[in-house]
């Protein structure tokens, strides 16, 4: 079997084969030489502790029916029709990469940048190391109530001394510190019910060094359905987020200088600027509807805030891969439990799984039922499976040797690692990125 992606939906789906009374190998692709994906380079560098759900993936990489193919581009160095050739299956965990577009003018100012773009580039993402972010300006806003939209506005609040001990590129670090960034506004277009950051993450915003929350208490204010979903037993994560909002009413800022500011119910309008970012402006929304189903409404009024730095975190999503079925509204591969479908027909042998199966959704975590879901569908099909014509790794690392393809093996990521943490060591950290591929290869 081969897997593409090493993230967490590509480790959980190498684990479920693995398990497996028959014998199966399988060989996992990535398009970086490095393994762990979403891990390595979404996990924000201050939640360390999340990053050692690594330690499983290797215990994954450790069983000898496991091979990884690091620096391999599936859809560029082998076609996912060649891939067929060597495989009896394969399971597509490739992530989604890209971020969804408010559709608003502005946009392309300078100064508006995608959470995705900055989250990559702090983590020290080689596809992103020449992208540029300019804190050279005090009001910074970010359009989205989730988890992505927290990370950003936690980096940008934070003090150099407050990241410094975590695997932050140093790069994005040395900028970080001379930020100018005195306010960070995020927004939401609908309640703070209806936020869909975790209660562990906001909590956060109120324990920072130098930083202090601020809410509008009229924004915290509940129609009759908001209450209704509050008091909710299935919602229990929804009020703990807004208990602490609350509770970030009395705080005061105790010397702190940065500001981190909360707003509801204000969807984006447009971003307004000559050349770069000077302004957002924003309708002010109202929602209505039964509880749980409640729509928001623009109200025909608007408001504006003066700004140099505009982020959108409205979710990420899929990118297609040349052969595979893709839905471009979705931003995900259709299937149906992981099998890869299109209108006409099932794709015996095509599987998903993560991200690209069901939208970017959930925490790590949720990858692994997720991950037994598709392997299941691939167990149910074992009998129907057509037998693939060149049943060796052996050939299939010819293969890409005749394309001028270096495959980076788990063995050689060992090395990269080693060398990563070594650097850290020296600066204090966990370990310092290679953060362009060339600096990667240069250690095996
Ligand atoms: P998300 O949780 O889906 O949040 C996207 C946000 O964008 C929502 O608040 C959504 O509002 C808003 N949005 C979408 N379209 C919009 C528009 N046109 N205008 C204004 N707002 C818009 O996505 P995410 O933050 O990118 O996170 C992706 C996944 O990774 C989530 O499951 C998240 O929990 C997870 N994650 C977890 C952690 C962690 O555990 N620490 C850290 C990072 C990410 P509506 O709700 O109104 O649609």
């Amino acid at each position: 079997m081969a897997i593409v992606g090493s993230g967490p939906s590509g480790f959980y789906s190498a684990e479920a084969l693995l398990k497996h009374e028959i014998n199966i190998k399988v060989d996992m692709f990535d398009k970086l030489p490095v393994p762990f994906g979403l891990v390595r380079y979404g996990v924000a560098p201050d939640h360390q502790k999340i990053k050692n759900v690594t330690k499983v993936f290797e215990k994954t990489a450790s069983n000898p029916k496991f091979s990884f193919f690091g620096n391999v581009t599936v859809g560029k160095n082998i076609s996912v029709f060649e891939l067929n050739k060597f495989y009896d299956a394969v399971i597509f965990a490739y992530g989604a990469e890209s971020d969804r577009q408010l559709g608003i003018n502005g946009e392309d100012l300078v100064g508006s940048y995608t959470a995705t773009e900055f989250v990559a580039w702090y983590n020290g993402h080689p596809d992103f190391q020449d992208h540029h972010f300019d804190f050279s300006h005090e009001i910074a806003v970010i359009v989205g109530n989730g988890n992505v939209a927290m990370d950003v506005a936690r980096i940008l609040c934070k003090t150099p001394e407050e990241l410094k001990g975590t695997d932050i590129n140093q790069n994005a670090l040395d900028v970080l510190a001379e930020s100018k960034i005195k306010e960070v506004h995020v927004y939401g277009r609908r309640g703070p019910v209806q936020a869909s950051f975790t209660a562990p993450e906001i909590k956060e915003m109120g324990e920072l060094t130098d930083c202090y929350p601020v809410i509008d208490p009229k924004d915290l204010e509940l129609n009759e359905s908001s209450l209704k979903e509050l008091e909710d037993p299935a919602n229990a994560g929804r009020k703990k987020n807004y208990e602490i909002m609350q509770h970030f009413l009395s705080i005061t800022p105790n010397g702190r200088k940065r500001k981190f500011v909360l707003h509801f119910g204000r969807s984006p309008v447009e971003i307004i600027g000559k050349g770069r970012v000077q302004k957002a402006r924003f309708e002010i929304n109202k929602m209505t509807g039964d509880p749980n189903k409640q729509k928001v409404r623009g109200t025909g009024k608007f408001e504006e805030i003066d700004c140099g730095i505009f982020f959108r975190s409205v979710g990420y999503v899929g990118l297609p891969i040349k052969g595979l079925p893709f839905s471009a509204q979705a931003g995900v591969v259709p299937n149906q439990s992981g099998r890869v479908m299109d209108s006409e027909q099932i794709f015996t042998g095509w599987y998903v799984a993560g991200w690209i199966k069901r939208g970017a959704t959930g925490i790590i975590g949720t990858n692994k039922p997720d991950a037994e879901d598709t392997v299941k569908s691939l167990f149910e099909d074992l009998e129907h499976l057509n037998p693939c014509e060149v049943p060796s790794s052996e050939e299939l690392l010819k293969f890409l040797k005749d394309r001028e393809v270096r495959v980076v093996t788990f063995d050689d990521w060992k090395k990269i690692d080693a060398a990563e943490i070594e650097r850290g060591a020296k600066l204090g950290k966990p370990r310092e990125k290679f953060s362009r591929v060339t600096g990667m290869l240069s250690t095996i």
